[in-house]
C-alpha cells in the first residue's frame, strides 16, 4: 500500500505568488489605493487601508511525498501559523498513513484540531494537506482530479470577474462582474451615496445584459445592508455578498427576513461544513462561497457542495477560478454553475501572466478550460516547487 512518507509546508515567495507578469500595465489595478469597506472601519486608525492591519504572512505551499516517491502539491495561506500546524502537528501524525485515503486523512486532521478548533487557521492547514493529497492521488491514478470526483459536469466553467476595473472585465469578455463596496456604516449617508454612485456607474457601463454583484467583505450590519439594498434595487444587483461579521449567524437570519427578494451570498469566511449546514438548512443565503484553499480543501468543499445541493443552493467557491484546485471543483460539481475569477492585476496585463502554475487555465472570453493532465495539472516539477520556496 502507498503510504505517506513526508509532509512539508513552506512559505511561497511573494514574487512567484502573483505570477510572471512582464507586460506593463496601461493602468494601475483598482486595488492600488482603493478604500474597501472592511470590518475595522469603526476604528479610525485602521479605516482607510486594510493592508495596515492584515498580517504580512505569505502564501503556504504543502508538498506531500508517498512511499514510492510520488508527490502532490497544495497551496493555502497565512504563513508561519499554518506552516506550524502542518509541520509540527498534523504532518508528523500522518506519516505512514495510506496516501490515497483522502476521506480518512481529512477526518483525522479536522479531529486533531478539535481541542483548538477545526475552523480558522487549522482549516487552512487541513486545506493545504488535502489539496496536496488529491494532486498526489490524481498523479498516481494518472487521471485529472475532476474525473476522480465524478466530473466533468460541463465542458468549461463560465466565470465572473471580481474587482472594480469594470471596463477591463468587459474588454476581457466577462459577462458578469462583481464590485468591491468602498464604504460601510462608518461613512454614513455620504458613503451610502458613493456606494450607490459606484453601482449606478457600473450598470450604465455594462448595460442590462451583464450581471453585477456587490462584495461587502464583512463590513456591515443588518441595518446598513437593508438600506444599501433598497438603494441598489433599481440597478438589479444579482447578489449582495459577505456583508456581515461571518460569526453573526443570527444577523444573516435577520437579513434574510428583512430582504426576502434580494440575492444574498457568503461563506468565504466560514471554515467547517457545520456552518454551511446551518446556513443551508435555514436558507440564509442563495449562494455559498467556501474557498477551496481555506475551508478544508477539496474534501471539505465536496462535503459543503453535498449539503448545498440537497438544499438546492448553488456553491460558487471564493476565487475558485484563480487556482487549478478550484477549477477542477468547478468543472466537476453539478451545482457549481459559475466560477469567480478575482482580478487584482494591472489593466492590460494578459491574465496568462498572472497565474501561479504554468498548467492552469485562465478565463478567455469569461470561460475557463480546465487541464486534463493528471492530478490538478499544475505543470510544475519538484525543481519548480523548490524555486517557489521563500
Ligand atoms: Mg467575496
Amino acid at each position: 500500500m502507498l503510504t505517506i512518507e513526508r509532509i512539508e509546508a513552506f512559505a511561497i515567495r511573494s514574487d512567484i505568488a502573483s505570477g510572471p507578469g512582464h507586460t506593463p500595465a496601461r493602468r494601475a489595478p483598482w486595488l492600488a489605493g482603493a478604500e474597501i469597506a472592511a470590518p475595522l472601519a469603526r476604528h479610525a486608525r485602521f479605516k482607510r487601508d486594510r493592508t495596515v492591519w492584515r498580517p504580512k504572512w505569505p502564501a503556504v505551499g504543502c508538498l506531500v511525498t508517498a512511499s514510492d516517491g510520488s508527490w502532490g502539491f497544495g497551496v493555502s495561506r497565512y504563513g508561519s501559523p499554518v506552516i506550524a500546524i502542518v509541520n509540527e502537528h498534523f504532518g508528523p501524525l500522518l506519516i505512514g498513513e495510506p496516501a490515497l485515503a483522502t476521506e480518512r486523512l481529512w477526518d483525522m486532521t479536522t479531529r486533531f484540531a478539535s481541542p483548538y478548533g477545526a475552523g480558522g487557521l487549522s482549516a487552512y492547514a487541513t486545506s493545504a494537506i488535502d489539496l496536496a493529497l488529491w494532486d498526489l492521488k490524481g498523479k498516481v491514478l494518472k487521471r485529472p482530479v475532476y474525473e476522480l470526483i465524478g466530473g466533468p459536469s460541463r465542458s468549461h466553467v463560465e466565470c465572473y470577474a471580481t474587482g472594480n476595473d469594470t471596463d477591463w472585465h468587459m474588454e476581457l469578455g466577462f459577462r458578469a462582474t462583481k464590485l468591491a463596496c468602498p464604504h460601510g456604516p462608518a461613512d454614513g449617508l455620504e458613503g451610502l451615496d458613493a456606494n450607490e454612485a459606484l453601482f449606478a456607474k457600473a450598470r450604465e457601463l455594462v448595460g442590462p445584459q451583464v450581471e453585477i454583484m456587490l462584495d461587502c467583505w464583512m463590513s456591515m450590519d443588518v441595518e446598513y445592508v437593508v438600506r444599501l439594498a433598497q438603494r441598489l434595487a433599481r440597478y438589479e444587483p444579482r447578489w449582495i455578498e459577505d456583508s456581515l461579521n461571518p460569526d453573526d449567524l443570527d444577523g444573516f437570519e435577520a437579513l434574510r427576513r428583512r430582504l426576502p427578494g434580494v440575492g444574498l451570498a457568503g461563506g468565504e469566511h466560514w471554515y467547517v461544513p457545520q456552518t454551511f449546514l446551518h446556513a443551508a438548512s435555514r436558507r440564509l443565503l442563495d449562494v455559498l462561497q467556501p474557498d477551496i484553499g481555506w475551508a478544508g480543501g477539496l474534501t471539505g468543499l465536496l462535503r459543503i457542495a453535498a449539503i448545498a445541493d440537497a438544499a438546492g443552493i448553488a456553491v460558487i467557491p471564493h476565487a475558485g477560478m484563480n487556482t487549478p484546485y478550484g477549477q477542477h471543483f468547478g468543472l466537476a460539481v453539478p451545482g457549481s454553475h459559475m466560477g469567480e475569477f478575482f482580478l487584482g492585476s494591472g489593466v492590460g496585463v494578459p491574465l496568462d501572466e498572472t497565474k501561479l502554475f504554468p498548467g492552469q487555465g485562465v478565463p478567455v472570453d469569461g470561460k475557463v478550460t480546465v487541464s486534463d493532465a493528471p492530478g490538478f495539472g499544475l505543470g510544475v516539477d519538484l525543481d519548480g516547487i523548490a524555486r517557489m520556496k521563500a
